[in-house]
């Protein structure tokens, strides 16, 4: 699998009864990227709409024969909407809804996650 570097914002959430949870997200402006994560360990994917073999794709379509690089959980089962659902400090699922208003550029910051990829998809 491979790394993959995406611009990105960064935020402190409140989640399962814990604060200060850093996550990230993505400007819906732009490049069609989304994120994800594996809700069994934290790991965050990119996941890239334009590739033609993704699409509009279901999250559990698209990991289906996936491996978690983080847990090894096959991502069918763990895959979830990022930051929307994120593993918080406790080890417990937390929300988070991204801002409507995305801040000024100088407070993204170039992220590196796995790249969620159909490589074998048939
Ligand atoms: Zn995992």
């Amino acid at each position: 699998m491979r790394r993959r570097k995406v611009r990105c914002y960064r935020a402190f959430a409140e989640g399962a009864g814990t604060f200060n949870n850093e996550v990230f997200y993505i400007a819906t402006e732009g490049y069609r990227i989304e994120l994800a994560s594996c809700t069994c360990c934290g790991e965050v994917f990119a996941v890239d709409r334009e590739n033609r073999n993704i699409g509009a794709r279901a999250l559990r379509e698209v990991s289906a024969s996936v491996a978690c690089p983080g847990c090894g959980t096959v991502l069918r089962d763990s895959i979830s909407a990022y930051p929307e659902v994120f593993l918080a400090r406790n080890g417990k699922l937390g929300c988070f809804s991204p801002p409507t208003i995305i801040p000024p550029d100088e407070e993204s910051a170039v992220m590196e996650f796995w790249a969620l990829e159909i490589e074998d998809f048939v």
